[in-house]
């Protein structure tokens, strides 16, 4: 099969026609089912070309962020951090070429431990024969793919000889931990948990985890990344502030309105800080579980209403009322809260279930 016809194949899921009627996170979805298709099937049987693999690393990519075969759209964050895991601040999608590498991994790791199977044995047949998997160097007119494992060994052996392929309990290579092992130790994201939280709505969780890292376009953004941008102020207050994360969701005395409102519907105060800095007080306040996800839904919804709000004064010249963005997440969390009725987190903060859903 030719190498472009093998990259359709593999992301025949992503239909660029209804890309923009899904939100980031539906597209997340489309891209990690396009990813997983990867590692279930193909990427456990065969090695991928490098070719296949970048292609299918940069059609994902294009598609998450919007873009299409003929129009880009600007990466919000770098796909090497979009492959970390969630604890490590990424969305851990499993990217194609590390995980390529990881299962090239696991074929090694049967070498050298002489798994029973007619492969290994195949192989230490007519290749190895007296050298060790290391040592062996692979002939020119080997096949493809035992030239592709072999250009890998050295990376492998580092992790051999260090005494770990980093192995299950029972003592088998896992392809996943292999993966972990090349994206690295990476610095933790201490509220990943909180932003993740079900109680937050999906579309929501990820404008949160984009404007917590400030990621948004926001026009002090867009400025520094040259492009021409009329009039650089906030356009919800009239106050002349440049529009930046910091403004928009923590200065701008339209978001000060909406976050009282709805603090005061939940009964609770927190001072305004950034976001991030916000979840980090969340996190640690001596409230139940529950509580906690509830207030970071709250976060979120205040993200994604404003930063719509922003996008429709910006691109429609059409003012939201900050009163009916209040009333619309009130409705909105009520909703989603009243789903964890009959859960056993919600029945722990009993009180302050009642108070919101009352
Ligand atoms: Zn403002």
């Amino acid at each position: 099969m030719e190498c472009h016809q093998l990259v359709d194949k593999i992301t025949s899921r992503i239909k660029y026609t209804y890309a923009k009627q899904l939100s980031y996170a539906g597209r997340l979805e489309v891209t990690l089912a396009v990813l997983f298709s990867i590692h279930s099937f193909w990427g456990s049987v065969f090695i991928l070309p490098q070719s296949v693999v970048k292609e299918v690393d940069k059609k994902c990519r294009e598609y998450l962020w919007g873009g299409n075969e003929e129009k880009r759209k600007v990466s919000l964050v770098s796909w090497e951090k979009i492959c970390y895991p969630k604890k490590q601040g990424g969305l851990n999608i499993k990217g194609c070429g590390k995980w390529n590498v990881a299962s090239v991994g696991k074929l090694l790791w049967q070498l050298v431990m002489r798994k029973e199977s007619l492969w290994v044995k195949w192989v230490h047949g007519i290749y190895i024969k007296t050298d060790t998997v290391w040592t062996h160097k692979a002939p020119v007119d080997s096949s493809w793919y035992w030239r592709k494992i072999n250009s890998l060994k050295n990376m492998m052996q580092q992790w051999y000889t260090q005494g770990q392929f980093n192995l299950t309990a029972n003592g088998e290579y896992s392809i996943i931990r292999g993966y972990n092992d090349l994206i690295g130790n990476q610095e933790k994201l201490e509220v990943a948990e909180l932003v993740w939280n079900s109680v937050v709505l999906p579309r929501q969780r990820f404008f949160l985890w984009l404007a917590m890292q400030n990621r948004l376009l926001t026009k002090d953004r867009l400025i520094n990344m040259g492009v021409y941008v009329e009039d650089n102020r906030c356009c919800l207050c009239q106050n002349g502030m440049i529009e930046s994360h910091k403004h928009l969701f923590v200065e701008c005395e339209y978001v000060a309105k909406v976050r009282a409102k709805l603090l005061q519907w939940a009964n609770i105060f927190i001072p305004a800080r950034e976001l991030k800095t916000t979840l980090e007080m969340i996190k640690l306040k001596h409230w139940k579980k529950f509580k906690k996800e509830v207030v970071t839904a709250i976060c979120g919804a205040i993200v994604y209403h404003i930063w719509k709000a922003r996008n429709w004064k910006h691109f429609k010249g059409v003012q939201i009322q900050y009163t009916d963005i209040v009333e619309g997440i009130i409705r909105e969390l009520i909703v989603r809260i009243d789903m964890y009725e009959n859960t056993k987190r919600a029945h722990r903060c009993r009180s302050f279930w009642q108070n919101l859903c009352k």
